[in-house]
């Protein structure tokens, strides 16, 4: 049983926390106005700081990544599909050994060269290393 520090009734339900010229006490809520009342779960003090900083470098993160995303559509010509095939085809690899030597799955050299599939710079890298006299 708790009771109101300032009016001494027995608090039902919440128990409020407030400060009045710097000392603490557990009052009910009809006496809450009386003071400041003081965020008693630390854990969602926490939370409240922390948010807007997290959110921001997610933002921030999200920013980098589309970037990026941006780069790499930049940097892959239009009609890639197209001229994978033939690139391919002019060293005489078929799919599956091209896949092979990119160390790629032969489904993805497919898509990519079906154009359903926008290659990474890192896997189209590889596929320049590897048909490099042929692109
Ligand atoms: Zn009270």
């Amino acid at each position: 049983m708790t009771e109101c520090e300032i009016c001494g009734v027995e608090i039902k339900g919440k128990v409020q926390y407030i400060t009045i010229g710097g000392s603490k006490l557990q009052v009910c809520k009809a006496c809450a106005r009386h003071g400041t009342v003081i965020v008693q779960d630390n854990k969602a003090k926490t939370t409240l700081g922390s948010e807007p900083v997290q959110h921001v470098k997610a933002k921030r993160r999200l920013y980098e990544q589309m970037d990026l995303a941006l780069e790499e559509e930049r940097e892959i010509e239009e009609g890639y599909g197209r001229k994978l095939k033939e690139a391919r085809e002019k060293a005489g690899l078929k799919q599956a050994e091209l896949a092979k030597r990119i160390n790629e799955k032969e489904s993805l050299v497919r898509k990519i060269e079906n154009e359903e599939t926008i290659p990474s710079k890192e896997v189209w890298g590889k596929i320049e290393r590897v048909l490099k006299s042929f692109l």
